[in-house]
């Protein structure tokens, strides 16, 4: 892989499998949902601890495929040469906080972009969009699956969304886009201990602390 670009705007997607904005009670979207978080909320999911809030009522795993653009994005490059990496992360969610902002019609941001909100597994090569659509990843925790997704259903599919911030945003090099999580989240626990896996590959593993 050529050298890695530094994280620059962090793209998420809401309600992009259709099974997991139901269970939240939401409509889907007719065109792509997109927020940000800061940089400040990336960290590595690589074998440590991660602290997050312990005192602001429900915090949820959202596990989503993660996409770097590489340093040598132009604008209508093929999707498969626009990613250099690929890896897991977790879009981790003040529900409860969220619920607050949502009835107020206030930014997600306070629930979404807080530090740590954004931890990330390891980096492999993007395997390009009709070998991600096969695919499948998973989180475990402690053991047990909490969340499986298939990119498949994905209710915009990675040409729509780069096309979607593209035009909407811009999109450059070290840009990350947050897909979207399928069903099954849930409120995190002290001392969970949460795997990702792409596949049958392990590429991210923490404890979540909440003190
Ligand atoms: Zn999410």
């Amino acid at each position: 892989m050529a050298s890695q670009p530094s994280i620059q705007n962090i793209y998420c997607i809401g309600r992009n499998y259709r099974l997991h904005a139901l269970e939240l009670g939401n409509e889907v979207p007719e065109s792509p949902m997109v927020f940000t978080k800061p940089t400040h909320a990336v960290t590595p999911m690589n074998g440590g601890t991660i602290a997050i809030p312990g005192d602001a009522g429900e915090v949820h795993f959202e596990l989503e495929i993660v996409l770097r653009v590489g340093d040598g994005y132009k604008v209508g490059m093929p999707v498969d040469a626009i990613f250099d990496a690929m890896t897991l992360g977790l879009d981790l969610t003040l529900r409860d906080v969220q619920s607050k902002l949502k009835a107020k019609g206030h930014p997600w941001l306070a629930a979404k972009g807080f530090k740590h909100s954004a931890p990330i597994g390891e980096w492999i090569p993007f395997v390009g969009e009709e070998a991600l659509a096969a695919g499948e990843f998973k989180l475990l925790r402690s053991g047990e699956v909490a969340q499986i997704g298939y990119p498949k259903d994905m209710l915009f599919g990675v040409t729509e969304l780069v096309q979607h911030i593209e035009a909407s945003y811009g999109l450059g090099p070290g840009d990350l886009i947050f897909t979207g999580t399928p069903a099954g989240v849930a409120a995190l626990r002290d001392g969970d201990v949460l795997e990702s896996f792409w596949g049958s590959q392990r590429l991210g593993h923490c404890t979540i602390s909440m003190k």
